[in-house]
């Protein structure tokens, strides 16, 4: 028999974040910082009304571009958020941004096309370009210099076969905003080199300080950007399944075939429940958005007043990405010998990007409460203590 089966696929690796997830079951009481998940149950007047509408009949398929309400909804608030002639043509619903990264990488990459992305940057996208048959380049930042990406680097990294350039900010893993800066830097990029940018803003309204600004509102980007947003985050929505995409026409155009062949349209229940989450009131979601900011504050103040641990200051998501002398040598054993000693679960670095970028760091997801949260500081400056002084 021939079991040959697809490079694309059997070439990518599985998931650290799910690996050590696996691993943390042999354990009895775990405090676990490492899936990318609100803890927050989506709030009940979502579930509510969500139900309400399946009773209501809302079961059947759903058009492959989106629920027209839901639509809507999104066109009216993207049109205020970014100022953009954003449109019906322009946007699409997606089964969460995972399935919009696949989708629009599926749309715009032709065999060997490189991917450019500043890491670190969120382990899964080497996936998606690879299941779309192009390539994942990493490009390196420095935590010295905040991880902000340089058009040096981003040089340095081009070749003929560069067609995206993806970006995420507010960033999993290290939870830096770009600055405005950098944004104006990489749209110039980007046109200099004829680049597509794919803008990552899953976790847009969860920041701490400066705003997350969209590349997509710089002069002449709206031509040659794809924005993926989702209801995960932001609205504690992870089984929901609901994300969304916006973009030029020429794109989108072509993108709904991915997902009309892929999942038809997405769960017609999801999106109504995305709908009221939407245009619903939004105090629970704001409260969730200032937990996050309570949190990765204090853990961020735990490590940095620990020996040999550094971190920079939260801005936004709820992750931390601080680089442990101990970690150096190797991420991977260092998170294992914590999970054994001290039952704490972290996810290494080395996913996340190239040596130069994350050796040495953890990420650290503030996805539990704040009494758990300084437990797991506790048993992380233990542990560094006992066997790292
Ligand atoms: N992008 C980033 C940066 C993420 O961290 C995640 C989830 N971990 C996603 C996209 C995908 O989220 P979802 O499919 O749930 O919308």
């Amino acid at each position: 028999m021939n079991r040959k089966l697809s490079s694309h696929v059997t070439s990518q690796r599985f998931s650290v974040i799910r690996d050590m997830v696996a691993r943390a079951k042999a354990y009895d009481n775990v405090i676990s910082l490492s899936i990318g998940e609100p803890d927050f149950d989506t709030p009940a007047f979502v579930c509510e009304a969500a139900m309400e509408d399946t009773l209501k009949g809302y079961t059947h398929y759903a058009a492959s571009n989106g629920d027209p309400e839901l639509r809507a909804a999104l066109l009216k608030d993207i049109c205020a958020k970014t100022g953009l002639p954003c449109e019906g043509k322009n946007l699409l619903v997606t089964t969460g941004a995972m399935h919009g990264l696949l989708a629009v990488m599926r749309t715009l990459l032709e065999e060997g096309d490189e991917v450019l992305c500043p890491a670190p940057c969120f382990s899964d996208y080497a996936g998606h370009c690879g299941l779309a048959g192009g390539k994942l380049v990493q490009v390196p930042t420095k935590m010295e210099e905040g991880f902000q990406p340089t058009r040096a680097a981003l040089e340095a990294c081009l070749s003929q076969k560069s067609r995206v350039l993806l970006i995420n900010s507010p960033c999993n893993p290290s939870g830096v905003v770009l600055t405005p800066e950098t944004l104006d830097m990489l749209a110039d990029f980007a046109k200099a080199h004829d680049l597509v940018v794919v803008s990552d803003e899953v976790y847009d309204s969860i920041t701490f300080g400066r705003k997350a600004e969209s590349i997509v509102t710089r002069p002449g980007m709206f031509e040659r950007t794809v924005v993926l947003n989702s209801f995960s985050k932001a609205f504690a929505m992870t089984g929901w399944r609901v994300g969304y995409a916006y973009g030029p026409e020429w794109i989108m155009g072509e993108m709904v075939k991915v997902l009309s062949y892929s999942v038809a349209s997405t769960s017609t229940a999801g999106q109504r429940a995305a709908l009221y989450a939407l245009t619903g009131p939004q105090g629970e979601f704001e409260a969730m958005r200032e937990a996050y900011r309570r949190r990765t504050a204090l853990v961020a103040e735990r490590l940095n007043a620990m020996p040999g641990v550094r971190s920079l200051a939260p801005e936004g998501t709820f992750y931390l990405f601080p680089h442990i002398e101990a970690a150096e040598a190797d991420s991977f054993a260092f998170a294992l010998d914590l999970l054994d000693k001290e039952q704490l679960v972290v996810v290494p670095g080395f996913p996340f990007g190239p040596e130069e970028s994350v050796k040495g760091c953890i990420r650290i997801a503030c996805t539990v409460d704040e009494e758990k949260l300084t437990e797991a500081m506790d048993r992380l400056e233990r542990y560094l203590k006992a066997h790292c002084a």
